[in-house]
């Protein structure tokens, strides 16, 4: 039996519309529109970019969890005319806190689980933080359907290096031509399961190079026609 292996933000969980609709009403909560002189979409933009660009840092040991927590908000603060760091931990607390409890899945989630979970073992792997991948877990009805979770900060490894890979393999008793990562980061996902000897399918709209262990799809519906 073949193992599927799901990345978990904008896979299953849409990380995009969770993340945007809680930074909204953070923002209008907080009244930004007048104290930064910005409208959201401009900010929104700033902030994603600066997120990235920590999260990048943050994968390479170059900055610690809390430091990339708060600080993308304090540089998209700062950009924008306001150097204040209580009131960036404020709102990064804040942040951290609510976002995991949004409930936007990607399209076809649930359906396409219930039947997959019949025919293949499934598991997830994920890049992130252990508190809160848990709760996106959990208060989304997701946990059942997987059978191993493995989310990176507890075994102290990221994707995509070949050991969290290996690490799955392990746990699911399986050897790595049984394996199929599916997820929408090319290098995380998609380089990091073919780099372990395992096929991938990459949840995106163009694959970013050719190889015969890659298959790609644009929507979880669409894996009905590869699987
Ligand atoms: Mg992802």
């Amino acid at each position: 039996m073949t193992h599927l292996f799901f990345d978990l933000d904008n896979t299953l969980w849409d990380f995009d519309t969770n993340s945007r609709t809680v930074l909204q009403n953070l923002f209008n909560a907080n009244n930004f529109e007048k104290r930064l002189g910005v409208g959201f979409a401009e900010f929104h933009e700033y902030y994603y970019k600066k997120n990235d660009e920590l999260w990048h840092l943050y994968y390479f040991n170059k900055i610690k969890k809390e430091e990339l927590r708060y600080k993308r908000f304090y540089d998209t603060f700062l950009n924008f005319g306001l150097n204040d760091l209580r009131l960036s931990r404020s709102i990064a607390e804040d942040y951290v806190k609510i976002s995991p409890y949004s409930k936007h899945l990607m399209p076809g989630c649930i359906e396409l689980l219930d039947e997959l979970s019949v025919k293949y073992h499934l598991h997830i792997i994920t890049n992130g933080f252990a508190e809160v991948q848990n709760i996106k877990i959990d208060n989304c009805g997701l946990r059942n359907y997987f059978k191993h979770i493995i989310i990176s900060e507890e075994h102290g490894m990221t994707k995509p290096h070949v050991d969290i890979f290996r690490l799955g393999e392990r746990l699911a008793n399986t050897t790595s031509d049984k394996c199929i990562m599916i997820g929408d980061n090319w290098v995380s996902d998609i380089e990091g399961a073919i780099g372990a000897g395992w096929k991938a399918v990459y949840f995106g709209q163009t694959p970013k190079a050719e190889h015969p262990d890659i298959s790609s799809v644009n929507s979880l519906p669409e894996l009905r026609k590869i699987l």
